[in-house]
Order: structure tokens, then C-alpha cells, then sequence
């Protein structure tokens, strides 16, 4: 058995207070040492709760190097709390990183439950739960959010996304674009005083923002592609059953060629079968 200390990923309030766990609260007071991604931040959070513990920052920009440092504490013995801005950490945040090393480490990463923003607006926003995808913020690159959004346009799944409010605008539009106009709930400033979950389609949600500057953070939560659309528009992509025939003939004849075609096609058998036998003697 080694003598490691342990990593705990502690979540905190989203915006109340209240949010704060009996479990996260004691591991905090316990540790030798808190990883933090806003320290003044945190500060605020432990002066509130009377936590005095040392505090270290780990974020985006010096994880890299904090990183190894960090593993050195836990490895001689150091128990380290990991608290982000808000909410989860490792969840659009810093801190992916460090379990990974943890874990390719032997150390152990003891996970908290609490708050998290996209599970408390996914389940209030009244849009599938059974299946969702949680795709975090689009980045700055006008490209490369139009490929993000690309790939997620097929996708049935309920789509959740993360936004900055002066960024929400070109987000929408983006999104308008590539998925076209579909159902959103925003919800913003969760579990704050003006918390608001605003049920609407992306075309209004723009209309709304252009008049009156978006205030906050928001959660946005899409309504999965349609699936008669995509099947519409997959079918509409297919060759006839004709135009198949006379491409494979070369290859194949007869009821092997047809079979391949109804799989192909997701159509009866016989009924390529008939077209086959009408249009036999031109293959
Ligand atoms: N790790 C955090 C989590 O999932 O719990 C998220 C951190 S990420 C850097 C910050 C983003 O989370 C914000 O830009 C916003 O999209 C979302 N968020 C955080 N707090 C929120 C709140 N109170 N209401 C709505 N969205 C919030």
C-alpha cells in the first residue's frame, strides 16, 4: 500500500450558497491543501464557511507546470481538495488533466457529488433527459464552431451547451445556421435570484437578445435533430432502385444483385426484384 494522499474533486455553488454539501464542506476542512481555479474566488466561499486551509491555484494557464507540483504533494502523503470557479470541477473547467495524471499515477481521485450547471438546467428544461449530449462551449474560431456544430447537427440527442453572455448572440446565430431554427430553453443565472429558464426557438431567442444584452450565465439546452428529417434526408441522398441496378450489373446479376440492392435500399426484395426483371434487358 502507498502512503499517496488522495485527490477530491469538491463541487461548489453554482450561485446559492445553500448548494454547498455536508460531504464538501468537511473534505474541505480536512485536506492539507485546496487547488483552486479562482483563488480570490474561493477565498470568498471559505471565508463564508470558516474553512482556513492553505490554497493554491490551479487553472488553465499554469495546470501544465501546477500540475506536477501538485502530483508531488499527493504523493508524499498530501490530501488535495480541487475546487473550480463554480460547480463541477473538471467540467469545462481545469482538472481533466489532473485526474488523468492522478490516475496514471496511482493516485486516488475521490469524486463529490453536488452542483453542476448543465444536470440542473437539463432537468428543469422540459426536453428529453433519457438521451443528451453535453458538448460544453464552442470555441472562439469561427471555423471550427461551425465543424463543432457540423457534427452534432445529426445528432437526436437533447444538445447542451455552455455560453458567456457577450458570446451568446453569435452562438445563436451560428447555431441558427447550422441547425437551423429548433426549440431552446436558456436558462440563466441558475439557482441565482434571477434565475430564468426562457422556452423558446433560436430565431426568437436571437429576436429577444438583439433588443434586450443577455445578463449572466447561461445553460443552453437544444432540442435533438428531428429524426423523420434525418431519415427524409438520408433517403433523399439514396439512388433509385434503378440507378442502382445498372451500376452494380457489372458486377452482379440476378437475385444476388437484387437482394444487395433491397438491403442497400431497406426495400422489399421482390419488389426490386420487379423493377429488375422490367428493366433486365437494358443492363
Ligand atoms: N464546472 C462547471 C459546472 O459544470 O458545474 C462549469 C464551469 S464553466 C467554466 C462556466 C459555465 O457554466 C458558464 O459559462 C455557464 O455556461 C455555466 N454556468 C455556471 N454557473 C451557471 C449558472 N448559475 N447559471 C447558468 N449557467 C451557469
Amino acid at each position: 500500500m502507498n502512503k499517496f494522499g488522495k485527490l477530491y474533486l469538491c463541487p461548489t455553488p453554482i450561485g446559492n450558497l445553500g448548494d454547498m454539501t455536508f460531504r464538501t464542506l468537511e473534505t474541505l476542512k480536512a485536506v492539507d491543501l485546496i487547488a483552486a481555479e479562482d483563488t480570490r474566488n474561493t477565498l470568498k466561499l471559505l471565508n463564508h464557511f470558516d474553512i482556513d486551509v492553505p490554497m493554491t491555484s490551479y487553472y488553465e494557464h499554469n495546470k501544465a507546470q501546477k500540475g506536477g507540483v501538485l502530483m508531488e504533494r499527493l504523493k508524499n502523503g498530501a490530501n488535495i481538495a480541487l475546487v473550480s470557479d463554480a460547480g463541477m470541477p473538471a467540467i469545462s473547467d481545469p482538472g481533466e488533466d489532473l485526474v488523468r495524471l492522478c490516475i496514471q499515477e496511482g493516485v486516488e481521485v475521490v469524486p463529490l457529488p453536488g452542483p453542476s450547471a448543465f444536470t440542473t438546467a437539463l432537468v428543469a428544461s422540459g426536453m428529453p433527459t433519457g438521451r443528451f449530449s453535453f458538448e460544453g462551449f464552442l470555441t472562439t474560431n469561427k471555423r471550427n464552431r461551425k465543424n463543432h456544430l457540423n457534427e452534432v447537427k445529426d445528432d437526436t440527442r437533447t444538445l447542451i451547451f455552455y455560453e458567456a453572455p457577450h458570446k451568446l448572440i453569435y452562438t445563436l446565430e451560428d447555431m441558427l445556421e447550422v441547425l437551423g431554427d429548433r426549440e431552446i430553453v436558456l436558462a440563466r443565472e441558475l439557482t441565482k435570484k434571477f434565475e430564468e429558464f426562457y422556452r423558446t426557438t433560436i430565431s426568437e431567442a436571437i429576436d429577444h437578445y438583439s433588443s434586450t444584452p443577455p445578463k449572466g450565465e447561461f445553460v443552453l439546452i437544444i432540442k435533438g435533430a428531428d429524426p423523420e428529417r434525418i431519415e427524409e434526408e438520408r433517403k433523399a441522398t439514396l439512388p433509385t432502385p434503378e440507378e442502382m441496378l445498372k451500376e452494380l450489373s457489372g458486377s452482379m446479376r440476378g437475385k444476388e444483385l437484387t437482394n444487395y440492392v433491397a438491403e442497400k435500399l431497406d426495400l422489399p426484395k421482390r419488389e426490386v426484384y420487379d423493377i429488375y426483371l422490367k428493366i433486365k434487358n437494358d443492363l
